[in-house]
């Protein structure tokens, strides 16, 4: 007998309240916060704020491959820069935690398992 007394707090309509502080990306102007409630503060998983600019975890990733692209010695070919730029996108996530599994890493930088092998070699993570 359900007597209608299960006090599930139902608050009116509620769709996703953010608590007090967000977090605008300075890149691509994401917004993110905590819903209200959560015990978690301060900046989403993943960002990071860097020289009083916050950048999502998409962004930091894209700033690493292109942070890569400024060094790349002359005469490199241009075929072998997205191929760099993958690199440091995995590695940049195997700095960020090198304990996720290669599938998780590969996904999230869209290169594949055995590049990610190679730079956890490379990296020794
Ligand atoms: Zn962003």
């Amino acid at each position: 007998m359900s007597g209608g007394s299960n006090a599930v707090a139902e608050r009116s309509a509620g769709s996703m309240k953010v608590s007090g502080e967000t977090f605008t990306c300075e890149r691509c102007e994401v917004t993110a916060g905590w819903i209200a409630g959560s015990e978690h503060s301060g900046l989403p998983h993943g960002w990071a704020k860097e020289r009083r600019k916050v950048h999502c975890l998409a962004c930091r990733r894209d700033l690493a491959a292109e942070a890569v692209l400024k060094k790349v010695p002359e005469g490199t070919p241009a075929s072998e820069l997205p191929k760099l730029k993958a690199s440091a996108r995995v590695e940049f996530e195997l700095d960020r935690d090198a304990d996720r599994p290669d599938g998780e890493i590969a996904k999230a930088c869209s290169t594949s398992i055995a590049a990610v092998r190679k730079a956890r070699q490379k990296f020794g993570a």
